[in-house]
């Protein structure tokens, strides 16, 4: 444990990282790397160069910055809010915490749907719940071709995702909707979400590691499934004939997913694991 108390050289950038590191022990599962990440993010270099030359000297300006920094980062608020963006599908992203951090299992999802779509092929895509734009700018990136329409009932968020297209110059239609609601009359080819559906009792909700990001970007209700099932009820009505639904879920609710897609009419049901082997994105088509 390091005391509070203990000052580093507030100007030799190694002094601060070896303080950083020793700060964040037990609370980061990779103290180093935070610190050079929020070294490089407050410096303007890249990690590379922060590590390459730790006698460098910062402002004590800075140096106090950093440290306020990495006091936020050991009380577990995520490295991506701290520095301000997130990478994602290859994509820099702009995020605060009023939207969810971008997850690599996400990236499963946007995957599966590249599937189904021709490098050129022509598709309307409706993404819910956008958060920061990840999976829909990822889409709109990988498939030009595609025309695609993202909601979500979180104003701020919106504001984020369009500010992210803008700066990437991807064009999404933005609409400020809970879910279909504002949706008027178009169908869609394909719809992908990755909903709230961490069950409203889990402990990481509550004080663990999700406590910094917006609870309704998480919160699926008690049973986790809430929102998974306003959608794949709704989704039908929106698809059009033929037309894929794609969700993210949590690793142990392919089995509810499947039976709520089936129940719905939904067929050819299939799940497909993330890179650690969890059951993650299960998705069906309607007929
Ligand atoms: N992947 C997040 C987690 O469990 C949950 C994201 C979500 O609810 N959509 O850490």
């Amino acid at each position: 444990m390091i005391s509070e108390h203990v000052q580093p050289d507030p100007v030799s950038i190694g002094g601060l990282l070896d303080w950083g590191v020793r700060l964040l022990a037990s609370n980061s599962t990779s103290p180093k790397l935070d610190a050079e990440v929020l070294m490089a993010a407050l410096t303007h270099r890249s990690r590379s160069t922060v590590m390459a030359f730790p006698e460098r000297a910062i402002s004590r300006k800075l140096a106090k910055e950093f440290r306020a920094l990495m006091h936020r980062r050991a009380k577990g608020t995520p490295l991506a809010y701290l520095t301000g963006h997130k990478e994602f599908y290859s994509i820099n992203l702009r995020v605060s915490s009023d939207t969810l951090v971008p997850r690599p299992e996400t990236e499963i999802l946007v995957d599966q749907l590249l599937r189904h779509i021709a490098p050129m092929g022509v598709a309307k895509v409706l993404d819910l719940g956008t958060g920061c734009g990840a999976i829909a700018l990822a889409i709109k990136q990988q498939r030009p071709n595609t025309s695609v329409v993202a909601v979500d009932a979180s104003e701020a968020a919106l504001s984020i995702a369009s500010k992210n297209g803008s700066r990437l110059g991807l064009e999404v239609e933005w609409i400020f909707s809970s879910w279909f609601k504002a949706l008027d009359e178009q169908q869609f080819g394909f719809i992908v979400s990755n909903p709230p559906y961490v069950g409203r009792e889990d402990p990481r909700l509550i004080d663990g590691v999700l406590r910094h990001e917006p609870r309704e970007a998480l919160d699926g209700g008690m049973d986790g499934v809430a929102s998974i099932r306003e959608i794949i009820t709704g989704a039908p009505r929106v698809l059009a004939p033929g037309g894929t639904l794609l969700l993210e879920h949590g690793n142990d609710q392919k089995l509810t997913v499947s039976k709520l897609l089936r129940a719905n009419s939904f067929r050819s049901i299939e799940t497909h694991q993330d890179l650690a082997g969890h059951d993650r994105v299960t998705l069906g088509r309607v007929a």
